[in-house]
């Protein structure tokens, strides 16, 4: 896989283009680009994406507008089954973990791309059954899910990746009562450390998910006496935007002994969930490896592993979320007012913020923005580029490097498609923005944007205060 140094070059150059370093991006791995695979600038020095150019897009559908490139969404989905393909000798199945951003026309595309999905409530759940995933497809994570979202799920009759032992007893009541299997993997604490935001840390042992460890023969030993709990697996969650490949290296061992305690308690696992959480490049300072790389990585842990204990090749399963749909995706505001104070900090407000994107507030996160309607104009200024709403911590980036920015600038931000809707929020009473899918020059809207009225959609005045 070719990694990435031209576009590292151009974003040191002044002219802010971050493009990838091929045209198309054929052979590139998203998760390492600054921006989607497919974007170019026009003869009139704007961004394209997907063949759109987008200052017409923010005319035609307003902004905030998030800019989805279905290019570079397969792109990623394929890359992921081909490492599997590649490396891989038994069968695997890769799971969209569509927390990242779930909607209808992601699940779509991801259940056409041969991808399952990982959901984590009953909305989630309805949105990909709505969507038209198998069902036999879709795994149902969560820490807490509710006696009505573990009915969904069996009524679906999806797969349940049970988190801790009130699940476990529900859930075998509940397919007691019903009278027919339920499908189950478990969620276990691998216990690996890895270098990420303290957050998004899941996989060492003082963590809110999955069974610890050390419980795991008290679960196998009621899971013996359980025959309608059918434990098809395992799975583990490291965390989320990783750099490292160790942890996932470590993992298949890690999961191999858990399979070979099973076959103690009488369970043949059949299955191994290896997570996900390969990171993405936010700047030019990320060095994220290759989805390729990755697979390899996990594909040849786990195919040590049951070879040294001896055990057939499970069905491989991963999960990412990030790594799929986070490069797919820019954000596009316009330029409002500014603030300069001398010698201080130069504010520049767009015209969304913390609403559509809550990850710098939530996690510190840092990145890039280009300007869509001036890409070759010089980045001689340093400004923080502030969103609208009342918080004094609604910054989108600190210390951008930027061109002089003008009122009605369309500015880029990129690597949005993960966490950013998922996570959106109406503060403020602020409309969630609209979404478009762009592929080979047509856009169309997968997200209408809200309305002012939808805000009162849910609002009750009783009679009382009219
Ligand atoms: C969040 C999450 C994922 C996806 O993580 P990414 O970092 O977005 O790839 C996968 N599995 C589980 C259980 C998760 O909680």
């Amino acid at each position: 896989m070719v990694s990435t140094p031209a576009s590292v070059d151009r974003a040191a150059s002044s002219s802010c283009q971050y493009l990838p370093a091929v045209a198309e991006g054929d052979g590139l791995s998203p998760n390492q680009q600054l921006l989607p695979l497919t974007a170019a600038v026009t003869a009139a020095d704007h961004l394209t994406v997907g063949g759109c150019d987008v200052v017409d897009l923010v005319e035609q559908y307003g902004s905030p507008l998030y800019i989805l490139d279905e290019h570079t969404l397969r792109t990623a989905c394929r890359q992921y089954r081909q490492g599997f393909a590649d490396y891989y000798p038994g069968e695997s199945l890769v799971l969209y973990a569509s927390k990242a951003w779930n909607c209808l026309a992601i699940c779509a595309i991801a259940a056409a791309e041969g991808l399952g999905i990982d959901v984590v409530s009953g909305g989630e759940l309805l949105t990909a059954t709505t969507a038209g995933v198998n069902p036999d497809t879709i795994y149902f994570h969560g820490n807490n899910k509710s006696a009505a979202e573990l009915a969904l799920a069996l009524d679906v009759g999806c797969r349940v990746v049970v988190d801790n032992w009130l699940e476990l007893k529900t859930l075998g009541e509940m397919a007691t009562q019903q009278g027919k299997p339920v499908p189950i993997l478990l969620r276990v604490t691998p216990g690996i450390e890895c270098h990420t935001h303290d957050y998004i840390r899941t996989g060492h042992l003082d963590s809110k998910f999955g069974f610890d460890p050390d419980q795991i023969e008290a679960v196998f030993e009621f899971l013996a006496s359980q025959p309608q709990l059918n434990c098809l697996g395992v799975h583990a969650h490291i965390g989320s935007q990783i750099f490292e490949l160790n942890p996932h290296a470590d993992l298949g061992e890690v999961m191999a002994q858990w399979v070979v305690t099973a076959q103690r308690y009488g369970l043949t696992l059949t299955e191994l969930d290896v997570g996900g959480g390969l990171g993405i490049r936010y700047t030019e300072a990320d060095d994220p490896p290759s989805i390729d790389t990755w697979v390899k990585t996990v594909c040849d842990s786990v195919v040590a592993a049951c070879n040294a204990h001896q055990i057939p090749l499970p069905r491989l399963l991963c999960e990412p979320g990030r790594s799929l749909v986070g490069p797919a995706c820019v954000t596009a505001y316009r330029v409002g007012s500014q603030k300069v104070i001398p010698g201080i900090r130069t504010y520049v407000a767009v015209d969304g913020g913390m609403s559509d994107n809550p990850r710098p507030i939530t996690y510190q996160s840092v990145y890039r923005a280009l300007v869509g309607n001036r890409m070759g104009a010089a980045c001689t200024e340093t400004v923080t580029l502030a969103g609208k709403h009342c918080e004094s911590g609604d910054i989108l980036i600190k210390d951008a490097l930027l061109p002089v920015l003008r009122t009605d600038d369309v500015v880029i931000i990129a690597g949005t498609g993960a966490y950013n809707y998922s996570m959106a929020s109406n503060y403020n009473r602020v409309p969630r923005p609209g979404a478009v899918l762009v592929h080979n020059g047509d856009a169309t809207v997968i997200i209408r944007r809200e309305a002012l009225a939808d805000l009162l959609r849910q609002d009750c005045l009783p009679e009382s205060l009219r």
